[in-house]
């Protein structure tokens, strides 16, 4: 079994969400075709166009709104509005880079990297990642990831001691490269703020950081990730179980899921970060919440990992002509 960092922060913030996402495998129906998330999915595939490919840009994005555009036309006004900013966010970058030189050392060594490493200690369980860039310093000789970050600020430059994402990458790297592989040296944050850059918008709008967790941060942070993973194995084992003893009846699955996946709320957070805050309360309240659930057609079932088998370029490439 695999497990992304995606994953892991799912459980350790609320096991309910987590069996809903990652075990069901229930997703939003309806999510709209703009929004900062996907703003920021559109943007990293304009950068890969841009790194992996030589594509500029700005045609990619063109490409990929236009042909959102075709599939969702009634959202065509807010597509073209989301659609300026995106472009105003890349070409800026791209002068930027200019100005300041900061690719100048760097060699691209891949693209959108799937990585998959075994966890060590836990047989059979395998660490996911998909790095946005692998990028080679001819400066110092060492291999690095590169993240492209979209975001209004630049808060995340400031607290990388904590984030369990970039920690998780650099596991990964290590893992991958092994005691006998090539020097790896971290990561590389390169966030591009989603400004629309007006005369009263204030610059930077880019910034790029480089980082390097020691030794026993990545020993702390590899000791939470095997004992979340442990917990995940633990709580699929329980589940499996549940779902073929009992034939998934509704009282043996809510007994299970209240007392071993049950629910963190945090009411602030959870309204804006939780698919599931309209279904969340039935889940405890005697409901029959997965007929809720089926008859809203507000969620479907897809696979939780299918963002890695995407590959939004594809279209975008046929299109220009350079696939
Ligand atoms: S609404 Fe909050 S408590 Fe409920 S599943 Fe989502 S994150 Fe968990």
């Amino acid at each position: 079994v695999a497990i992304s960092n995606s994953e892991i922060s799912t459980f350790d913030r609320c096991r309910r969400k987590w069996y809903l996402a990652y075990y069901l495998g229930m997703v939003p129906s309806d999510d709209p075709p703009v929004g900062n998330a996907i703003l920021g999915t559109r943007v990293h595939a304009a950068l890969e166009g841009y790194y992996g490919y030589q594509l500029d840009p700005s045609d990619v994005l063109n490409v990929l709104y236009a042909l959102e555009a075709d599939a969702s036309p009634d959202w065509k006004t807010e597509l073209m509005a989301e659609r300026e900013i995106a472009v105003t966010m890349v070409t800026g970058y791209l002068e930027w880079v200019a100005e300041t030189g900061e690719d100048a050392n760097l060699r691209v060594v891949a693209v959108e990297q799937d990585a998959e490493v075994p966890l060590p200690g836990m047989p059979g369980v395998l660490l996911k990642a998909r790095m946005d860039q692998v990028v080679y310093s001819e400066e110092t000789g060492m291999l690095s990831f590169l993240d492209h970050k979209t975001a209004a600020t630049f808060d995340s430059h400031d607290i990388m001691d904590l984030n369990p994402q970039f920690k998780f990458y650099s596991i990964v790297q290590r893992l991958l490269a092994g005691p006998d592989g090539p020097p790896v040296s971290g990561g590389i944050i390169n966030t591009l703020r989603r400004v629309k850059r007006t005369e009263r918008s204030k610059p930077p709008y880019y910034r790029r950081d480089g980082f390097r967790y020691n030794d026993v941060q990545l020993i702390a942070a590899l000791e939470r990730v095997t004992a979340i993973a442990g917990q995940i194995r633990q709580a699929r084992a329980m589940l499996d179980d549940t779902y073929q003893r009992a034939g998934g009846d509704l009282h043996a699955v809510n007994a299970l899921q209240r007392r071993e996946l049950y629910p963190s709320p945090i009411a602030t957070l959870c309204r804006w970060d939780c698919p599931f805050v309209a279904i969340c309360p039935a889940m405890d309240d005697g409901s029959d919440w997965p007929g809720i659930m089926t008859r809203s057609g507000k969620y479907r079932q897809d696979n939780p990992y299918r963002y890695y088998r995407n590959d939004p370029l594809r279209a975008v490439r046929d299109a220009l002509g350079k696939g």
